[in-house]
């Protein structure tokens, strides 16, 4: 295939080769799940939501690894806050994370293995970095990677190993230089029973990164294509990555890639300001497709700047979009399939995917074919226009936004606003139904119950209005109504996702 990433490590647009043909193998560093999950940490998703979908769309055999961090610092010092077990709350934030990335459209990956899941790959791996010189175990049961010992650490960031310092490790006696880092943390005895395991070196816990080199390993052996995560994540975390699996004596990762940060007035989103931007709060402001759009529009590399105008954008751009889709199926019906090759997608739309997945160039290609559309539409050319639609979802369920996906309700429409107006109308002739059972009341003179109808829409906000021509009815708060409606059905598809657990996938086979 023709795909050139951008990989971190060599600092340049590299081919894509992978390692074994037709195969192609992720590990992508996914959550610590101590916290609900926000537009920033659904970004990294999102991005390599995306190049999953473009390496299998090029006929690729994918395996996407990513983690979950269930047992770490932040946990344990929450837990130990609240009162909770440790295990409770990475349980209820990983729920969150799941469904997070459900309602977003996300591609499930193809295993999702948690930390605690992996002590025995964890206690073997620090073994073998014993017996190959490179860490060294302290007094108090604590073992530490020893980074004078690893030629090549700080390559993957391109720095001089005497300027890092592990600084993010608490102050641990045990350690011989500063630079150092932990791999397996010596139980302590503020720290409950139930987040400790025995090893040779007595009761402990992995440290973090420790996890992704033995997780990797487990699932996509001793060399695998590509590693992704968070610019942030690129020190310490992944150069430690790098030089534990390397101290194993095994190659990792081929290529690098990093997505960058959602910013919000410039800076990396807090904690605060995530809460605001926590997915459930966007989800009253606009719909999932919409923000999902949001954060499909921003090339990987580039910073997504989060403001009052990043939804407005993405809804227009939806509504432009999906409008058609919606006008196109009336006319045409659905398409048998959307999986078009990318030899059988735009040559524009292909070249901009395969330039380090330019999605900003191929949402342009995207808009011209919408245009193409419209104006098939005009003409009445049902060939021109199932063509188009064709295009247009099959472009669009690349960047993981097709409006005929079934992820968004089954419905072309998918905007709240159109699922809102078909309840209405549903609404609107049960009323009407209503009406005639109390319009026979009347002519059979039950006024007791004709008199209850009419107190029991009264309590649904519903006034009638008895006139020579027959009872009209109205709603006062008929627009609050309808936007409720728009609310329920987005939280009803939010409690189905989440009973469903992940979305089985359809279009991508
Ligand atoms: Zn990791």
């Amino acid at each position: 295939m023709d795909l050139r990433l951008y990989d971190t490590k060599s600092a340049a647009l590299v081919p894509f080769e992978p390692l074994q043909e037709g195969k192609a193998s992720i590990y992508l560093c996914g959550p610590t799940v101590q916290s609900s999950p926000h537009i920033g940490h659904l970004r990294a998703a999102a991005s390599f939501d995306i190049l999953v979908r473009w390496l299998l769309r090029s006929g690729l055999d994918v395996t996407y690894v990513r983690n979950v961090t269930d047992i770490d610092d932040k946990i344990l010092n929450k837990a130990a806050d609240s009162g909770e077990p440790w295990w409770a709350i990475a349980q209820k934030y990983e729920r969150e994370f799941q469904s997070a990335y459900a309602t977003l459209g996300m591609i499930p990956p193809t295993i999702e293995p948690r930390a605690t899941g992996h002590i025995t790959d964890q206690i073997e791996l620090v073994q073998r970095l014993i017996e190959r010189g490179h860490a060294y175990e302290d007094e108090a049961g604590s073992v530490y990677f020893d980074v004078s010992s690893q030629p090549d650490y700080g390559s993957l960031t391109h720095q001089n190993p005497a300027d890092l310092l592990n600084d993010d490790e608490e102050s641990t006696p045990g350690k011989r230089s500063p630079h150092d880092f932990a791999l397996w943390k010596a139980r302590k005895d503020s720290e409950p029973e139930t987040a400790s395991w025995p090893s040779p070196w007595g009761l402990g816990r992995p440290a973090w990164h420790l996890e992704c080199s033995a997780m990797s390993k487990r699932y996509l052996g001793e060399a695998f294509d590509i590693h992704g995560g968070g610019i942030d994540l690129r020190f310490p975390h992944h150069e430690n990555e790098q030089a534990q699996s390397h101290g194993a004596g095994w190659d990792f990762a081929n290529l690098w890639v990093h997505n960058a940060w959602v910013t919000t007035q410039g800076e990396k989103m807090s904690k605060s300001v995530g809460n605001t931007l926590a997915l459930d709060s966007l989800l009253d402001q606009a719909s999932a497709p919409v923000i999902r759009l949001a954060l499909s529009s921003v090339h990987h590399r580039s910073t997504i700047e989060w403001g009052p105008r990043t939804l407005e954008m993405a809804q227009a751009n939806w509504d432009k979009i999906a409008g058609f889709v919606r006008e196109a199926t009336g006319v045409v019906g659905e398409p048998e399939s959307i999986f078009l090759t990318p030899t059988e997608l735009p040559e524009g739309f292909t070249q901009a995917m395969n330039d380090d997945l330019n999605v900003s160039a191929a949402l342009a290609v995207i808009h011209e074919h919408v245009k193409l559309g419209r104006k098939a539409l005009a003409d009445g050319e049902e060939e021109a226009i199932r063509r188009e639609l064709l295009l247009v979802r099959s472009m669009m369920d690349v960047l993981g936004v097709d409006p005929g996906s079934p992820n968004w309700g089954g419905n072309t429409s998918s905007d709240a606003s159109a699922v809102g107006e078909q309840t209405a109308g549903v609404a609107a002739a049960l009323i009407d139904e209503v009406l005639q059972l109390r319009q026979r009341a009347r002519e059979q003179k039950d006024w007791a119950q004709s008199d209850d109808i009419r107190d029991a829409l009264a309590r649904l906000g519903i006034a009638i209005k008895d006139q020579p021509e027959g009872t009209t009815w109205g709603h006062e708060g008929w627009a609050n109504y309808l936007s409720g409606v728009s609310r329920a059905y987005q939280g009803l598809r939010r409690a189905q996702v989440e009973a469903l657990g992940i979305r089985k996938r359809t279009d991508e086979g």
